[in-house]
């Protein structure tokens, strides 16, 4: 976060950008970004004394999104609630968390289940410290309870993969590569049984169809009746995360 330097007059009402130094961009740019507000893109070697003549240029877009900037600030600013327990809804399970500040705050946040309380060794007041030890957790039950969901019903559907990978993808629930490479999302632990079952055979039926045909959906639909309504339910699933790991972007399936 970058205070912002010689703001033009007409933009005395900004909080402030959000500065990104892309590698990928050819172009000095602007964008909304959904949590941040205002975002300046940099190439890596453009010099940020170009911002203040990039703002000036572009005073009139910026000012015609005030609305939508200022929204997506005042979420930014807005830190989450410290969460007080972990449901896996996948599971059905739920831990009450417990917070334990590390001796030295340099250590990394650690995650650790003691009895049915999951132990968060991290800085309790740092938001980014802690959610990086419950995705840690997070992942490493993905890791555990899901490669053998999918073994099970890959048996179960004489629908054979060649390898599981656990991702902690920010959109997609779930993929599958031509050679038979299932990709699944650590989040999917958040969502009902149903759905990561409907997830999954999707997935497993791409090991066949590597498309969305009318083949793909029928083989789909006769080894989970209930398709129609899954695939209607995941469009929606982001409500089902909590909080501290909320996107503001739509999942996909692939
Ligand atoms: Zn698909």
């Amino acid at each position: 976060m970058l205070k912002v330097p010689l703001l033009p007059p007409a933009l005395a009402w900004l909080p402030h950008y959000h500065l990104r130094v892309s590698t990928r961009a050819r172009y000095s740019q602007l964008r909304i970004h959904p949590d941040y507000g205002l975002e300046v893109i940099l190439p890596k070697k453009a010099s940020q004394k170009v911002i203040p003549r990039l703002l000036e240029e572009h005073v009139e877009w910026i000012n015609r999104h005030r609305e939508v900037i200022l929204k997506a600030y005042e979420r930014s600013a807005t830190p989450a609630e410290r969460p007080t327990r972990l449901g896996l809804t996948a599971l059905s399970v739920e831990y009450p968390i417990h917070y334990q500040t590390p001796s030295s705050l340099k250590s990394r946040p650690k995650a650790a289940l003691l009895g049915d309380t999951l132990w968060i060794y991290a800085d309790p007041d740092n938001e980014r410290s802690y959610t990086k030890a419950l995705l840690n957790f997070l992942h490493y039950q993905a890791k555990i309870h899901l490669e053998p969901w999918l073994k099970r019903l890959s048996e179960e559907h004489a629908l054979p993969y060649r390898s599981l990978q656990i991702r902690s993808q920010h959109r997609r629930w779930g993929s599958c590569s031509h050679r038979g490479d299932i990709s699944l999302n650590d989040k999917l632990l958040f969502l009902p049984p149903n759905l990561v079952n409907h997830v999954l055979i999707h997935e497993l039926c791409h090991t066949r169809h590597l498309n969305h045909s009318k083949h793909f959906w029928a083989l789909v639909k006769r080894l989970d009746p209930a398709y129609h309504a899954s695939r209607c339910a995941l469009s929606r699933a982001e409500a089902f995360l909590p909080d501290w790991c909320r996107t503001k972007r739509s999942f996909y399936l692939e």
